[in-house]
């Protein structure tokens, strides 16, 4: 087996415990986008640059550059956003209450009781956490099972003294404030459990693999862009961002673990089909290839719910080869869960991809 440079586990799991505990949901990526970028400024191989819309983009000049390639993995992560200040209530205790509206495919029922950042105009963070509207079990008895777990049955509990609009006008909240939901970030027995490990973990195994090639004096075969992005969530991506010479795309996301999957939380999977339909016949091969040459424990798998940011380039014209890798992860936009041992196979995978 060819050898591929040693990766340092540690400082995957610490870069991704940091970029975990930066709030980034759609839209308000600018903190996470930075500290990505402040990482791979440590390498002056990379030549670093933002698009327009936000995305980080890290180009390394390889030892070919006949056949450009791009790899993804986005920053940006469920949350919500405010939609009312409730002045009115079915109950007098409704109001200075936030009522919110979903970005991505935020699951309500999985943040029921989560502490929360509102994030104001003026740049403060006002600490809250999200509850059903019947959260008492002694004021509304069985009502509190019955409430729907949505954006009309879910409410925002301010941690300050509010009673009235004003009060929370006074705040500096208004409509369209950015809501962030804690990760809950914990290491055990080389578990991580977290939210967000989509897709913060395959950003992770991304400038793990850098610092690894870095560290050991090589470069990519060929030319290679970074694109890390930052819409994703809402499905647009890695719509721009893409140089047009770019011949292959791997996107680096996370693998659905769950009743019927091949997947799991040991391994990289490879995935041929999502939502989107089949991806790149040869590139998947090519990367299977790699993973069978370097002894990377992957699966293959079928993603029955899933969109990537490789199909939002296909969509928006992007003429390039797609496929699709990234770690095991249990219990999507719920409370996640991954081990390292699929964070170093997909780093691993990425490394060997790179070098080929
Ligand atoms: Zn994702």
């Amino acid at each position: 087996m060819p050898n591929l440079p040693k990766i340092e586990p540690d400082y995957l799991t610490e870069f991704l415990v940091d970029l975990l505990n930066i709030p980034s949901p759609t839209g308000y990526t600018e903190e996470a986008i930075a500290f990505v970028e402040k990482e791979l400024s440590a390498y002056p191989q990379l030549e670093l640059s933002r698009t327009r819309k936000g995305a980080l983009v890290a180009v390394w000049e390889g030892a070919k550059s006949d056949s450009p390639r791009a790899l993804t993995a986005h920053v940006d992560t469920l949350g919500a956003m405010v939609k009312e200040i409730k002045t009115i209530g079915e109950t007098k205790r409704s109001k200075g209450r936030l009522s919110i509206t979903r970005i991505g495919g935020l699951l309500l029922p999985a943040v029921e009781t989560e502490g929360c950042w509102v994030h104001t105009g003026r740049g403060e963070q006002i600490r809250g956490s999200l509850l059903v509207n019947t959260a008492s079990a002694h004021v509304h008895g069985a009502k509190a099972y019955e409430t729907r777990r949505d954006e009309d049955g879910m409410e925002i509990r301010l941690d300050a003294r509010v009673s009235s609009l004003q009060d929370v006008l006074d705040l500096g909240i208004r409509v369209g404030d950015f809501v962030s939901f804690d990760p809950r970030v914990e290491l055990t027995n080389g578990f991580i459990r977290s939210r967000f490990l989509d897709d913060k973990a395959c950003v992770a195994a991304i400038a793990t693999a850098i610092k690894s090639l870095a560290d050991s004096g090589n470069a990519p075969a060929q030319t290679t862009y970074f694109h890390i992005s930052n819409y994703e969530e809402v499905g647009h991506g890695a719509s721009a961002g893409i140089p047009a010479d770019v011949h292959e795309l791997v996107t680096v996301d996370m693998a659905a673990v769950g009743n019927g999957q091949e997947s799991d939380e040991f391994h990289a999977t490879l995935c041929v089909k999502d939502s989107g339909g089949p991806y790149h016949h040869g590139l998947s091969n090519k990367l299977r290839e790699l993973a069978d040459q370097y002894e990377i424990p992957y699966k293959v798998d079928i993603y029955p719910y899933y969109g990537s940011d490789g199909e939002a380039f296909w969509r928006a014209g992007g003429d390039v080869a797609v496929a699709l890798i990234g770690p095991g992860v249990d219990a999507s936009h719920n409370y996640e869960r991954t081990h390292t041992e699929a964070l170093v196979a997909t780093t691993n995978w990425i490394l060997a991809y790179l070098l080929s």
